[in-house]
Parts: structure tokens; sequence; C-alpha cells
């Protein structure tokens, strides 16, 4: 059976009238952007190997929209902190040189970006995107009444080591600076702001107060956005897996999956850390790579212990989200390619984490644990645009702050498909940079 979405000429349609799109993934990314797309015209259909939207990587994220959290990973700091955890089973971060051309290119384009300079240039990249979301998904709670248990009273940073704290007061400048407040704060401030914080206060040498940051859980918003979706005109393929994208003429001609092929006018890729797998056959490279993450859930035993103003533990690299009756706890990252397992020990250790915190307020018997990976370039910043075929985008790499940017990379892209102004300046956000290191 042959899905022919759209026989129109794209070159006629492109940038003055409705275009057949079909978006690849139904995960936040390709939501978001088959919404913008939706509300701007076009004839869109979404395809994905699930049986529904957001049961893959944007099921049980850490739940925070964290514009003052857009440190790259690659910087000189990290890269010594990197360093110091290789060989170490309970390191934030797992990283394994394997036999994987992928992962060796990465790595050097990785290294590339270490420096003070280019981690300036990126922090910059990520937070123009993330600034733009964080509108665009106001704009939307607001004009659809979306309801994913949402909480804006802001993310409080927190810091145990004094060295670890001055190093972050120039971050946080710079993001001040640039738009997004990440305000410094004293252990007693930081109690003041999250009360459940006082068991902790003693070990507390300051922190960063972002109120405009916010809390949620992805996978409502996701799911509601979706049905939102349908109730546009968009159509959805569940239970579709995608083998390869076809091209021909510098044009995808069409998309192959196990229910047979699909034919659209333009063709979006938001496929997460799978985007590169399918685009093999159309001599395509994109330098995402997963990052494995993991997750637990929590139920709160006792309300006055437990937190409800979301939480960064920087050095640890552990978030804290209030989702209803639950906190969900999220961190680390392996490079370990497409496995994820659970390791049990490594998760256990979000658990004695979060105890540590807030003794007495969870139910650490009934622990749901999750992983997920996260699609992460080199630069940390996301991929959003035209690659190189004349009807083909993608949208992904959003890499630790997929959600944080998922309303405005979806609408950019919604317009740049359009022929319209993109809404930020896409300089640097592009596949280009990646032409050459
Ligand atoms: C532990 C962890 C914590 C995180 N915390 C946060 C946070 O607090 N804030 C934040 O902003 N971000 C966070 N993130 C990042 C983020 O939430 C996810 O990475 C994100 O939701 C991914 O969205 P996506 O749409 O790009 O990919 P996905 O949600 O993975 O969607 C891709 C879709 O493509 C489909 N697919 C893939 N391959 C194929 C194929 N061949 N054929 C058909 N369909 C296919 C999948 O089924 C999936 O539905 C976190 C990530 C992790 C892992």
């Amino acid at each position: 059976m042959i899905f022919i979405l759209g026989a129109a000429d794209w070159r006629r349609c492109k940038g003055y009238g409705t275009v057949r799109v079909l978006v690849c993934g139904a995960g936040v990314i390709g939501i978001t952007t088959a919404w913008y797309l939706a509300e701007l015209g076009h004839d869109v259909s979404v395809i994905d190997r699930r049986d529904g939207p957001a049961e893959e990587t944007s099921l049980a994220n850490g739940g925070q929209i964290s514009p003052s959290h857009v440190d790259p990973w690659p910087s000189p700091e990290n890269l010594k902190q990197m360093i110091g955890w290789l060989g170490r089973k309970d390191a934030p971060l797992l990283y394994r040189l394997r036999l994987e051309p992928a992962l060796w290119e990465w790595t050097l384009r990785f290294l590339f970006n270490c420096t003070a300079g280019r981690s300036a240039i990126n922090t910059e990249r990520m937070l123009r995107v993330a600034l733009f979301s964080a509108e665009k998904l106001r704009d939307l709670r607001e004009s659809l009444n979306l309801e994913y248990g949402q909480r804006t009273n802001g993310i409080v940073h927190i810091f145990r080591s004094r060295q670890a704290f001055d190093l972050a007061l120039d971050r946080a400048a710079r993001v001040s600076a640039l738009g997004w407040r990440r305000d410094p704060k004293t252990p007693e401030e930081c109690v003041a702001i999250e009360p459940a914080l006082a068991g902790a206060g003693d070990t507390l040498v300051g922190g960063f107060h972002s109120p405009d940051d916010e809390t949620g859980d992805v996978h409502r918003f996701t799911v509601d956005l979706a049905r939102h979706c349908e109730m546009a005109g968009v159509r959805f393929f569940y239970d579709s897996s995608i083998s390869e994208v076809i091209s021909r003429d510098k044009r995808v001609t069409e998309i192959r999956t196990n229910r047979g092929p699909f034919r659209a006018d333009a063709y979006v890729l938001a496929l997460g850390s799978y985007t590169p797998l399918v685009l093999d056959e159309a001599g395509l490279r994109l330098p995402v790579y997963p990052a494995k993450g993991y997750s637990v859930s929590l139920t709160v035993v006792d309300a006055a212990r437990a937190p409800t103003v979301g939480l960064i533990d920087d050095e640890r690299k552990h978030v804290y989200s209030r989702l209803g009756e639950d906190i969900r706890i999220a961190g680390m990252a392996e490079f370990t390619g497409f496995d994820t397992q659970i390791n049990d020990q490594r998760a256990r250790q979000l658990v004695s984490a979060a105890t540590d915190l807030f003794p007495g307020a969870l139910d650490v018997d009934k622990a749901s644990f999750w992983t997920g990976l996260r699609p992460q370039t080199p630069d940390s910043v996301p991929i959003i645009g035209r690659a190189r075929l004349e009807n083909l985008y993608v949208n992904t790499g959003h890499g630790t702050l997929v959600w944080t940017m998922a309303c405005g990379s979806g609408s950019a892209l919604a317009n740049l498909i359009s022929g319209r102004a993109p809404g930020i300046d896409m300089t640097g956000l592009g596949v280009e940079r990646f032409r050459a290191i």
C-alpha cells in the first residue's frame, strides 16, 4: 500500500500555500512541529512506530522548562570534570569509547567545542531558542488551555562546593545578561524559596533562583497537544516504523516504512536520537548521538518535607520536579549506544540522592524507574532547518533541554517551511555548521 499524502509540486507550493507535510516522530518535538504547521494551514500527517504520542524519550523526563539551565556540555570546566569521572562507575557521566565511527566523530566535534569561546557562542544559541520557546509555550498554554500539571513557581539551582558555586556565578551572570534571570541566593534564601530544603541548608554554600522557569509533565503536555492536533485535522499513523528516506535529484521522494511508502511534499524528521539512522540511504550524516539518562518517580508521603519548586542539584547533575503526588528525579548521562536498559545500581543513586535531600518525604519502596536517550549534538545546540535536500527538514538534537526548546523549535521550523520569517535568528542552528571542524 502506498500512502500518497501529497501530489502537489513542491516548487509551486513552497511559500505560497498549503503543503502536505509528513512529520516523522510523535515525541514532543514532532507534535509541537505538527501543531504549528497545522496552525499555518498545512495538510499535516504524523507517523510513529509506537501506538501513541510521547512513548519514547518524551515519556518521563525531568519535567523542567529551564532556560536557566542552558549550560552547553562542552566547556573547559566540564571537560576537566569529565576527565575526572573517567572509569568511575558512580560518575554522573559514563563514556566508553567504542569501535563506532559515529561516536568518534561526535567526540572530536565535542572536544572542538570545549573552549571558552565556543561555549559562549553555544550558550547564546541555546538560550536564543529557549527564550523564544518559553514565550511560545506561554501563548500555547493560554490559547489551548493546556493542563499538564504545570507549576510556574521557578527553579532553584543548589550548590555544596564553594569552588563550583564561584564558577557558576560567571555563567549565571552571562545567562542573566542574555535575558533570563538566574539570581544568586544565600543558603538561607534558597530555604526561604523552598522550605523543604531546610534539612540540607547546612550543606549548601549558595544557589540561584530562576523565577521564570517552570515544571510539568512532558507526557501529558505532548498527549494533550496531539489531541488538539487531531482536532485541527492532523492525521496520525501509528505502529509505522520508518526504515529509510529515499531521495532523487536532491529531493525526498518517499519515506519507507513497514506499512509501505509514504509520500508528501515536504518531510520533517523529528525522530530524536534515531534521526541519523534513517538518513543513510539519502547520503546524509547528522552528528546526533544518544546520551542515555535515568529518571525515577517517587510518591510523596510527607508533603511538608517534599519540594514544590523545581530544583537542580548542579554538581550531582540531578533535577527534581513536583508532578502531582510524585517527585520526579532525573539525571546521568551514558554514552553506551542505543541501549535503554536500567542499570539498577546507577538508577538507585537517584533515590539515595533524593532521600538525602528530603529525608522522610518520599516512598522509596515504590520507585518507578525509566531511561531515555537524549538526542545530543556535540555542541549542545539543536539542529533545526533544511537538511541539504530541497524538501527535507530536521528538528532534533536538543539534548538535555528538548522540552524547554520544543515550542520555539516547532514554530520556527513551521515558519521556515511556509517561507515565512522564522521568528528568531536561525544563525548557527542549522546542519550547515557541521560541514567542517
Ligand atoms: C533522563 C532525562 C531527563 C530529561 N529531562 C528534561 C527536562 O527536564 N527538560 C527538558 O527540556 N528536557 C529534558 N530531557 C530531554 C527530553 O525530554 C527528551 O530527550 C525529549 O522529550 C525527546 O523528544 P524528541 O521529540 O526529540 O524525541 P522522542 O520523544 O524520542 O520522539 C521521537 C519519536 O520518534 C519515533 N521513532 C524513532 N525512530 C523511529 C522510526 N524508525 N520509525 C518510526 N518512528 C520512530 C519514536 O517512537 C518517538 O516517538 C530529558 C531527557 C532525559 C533522557
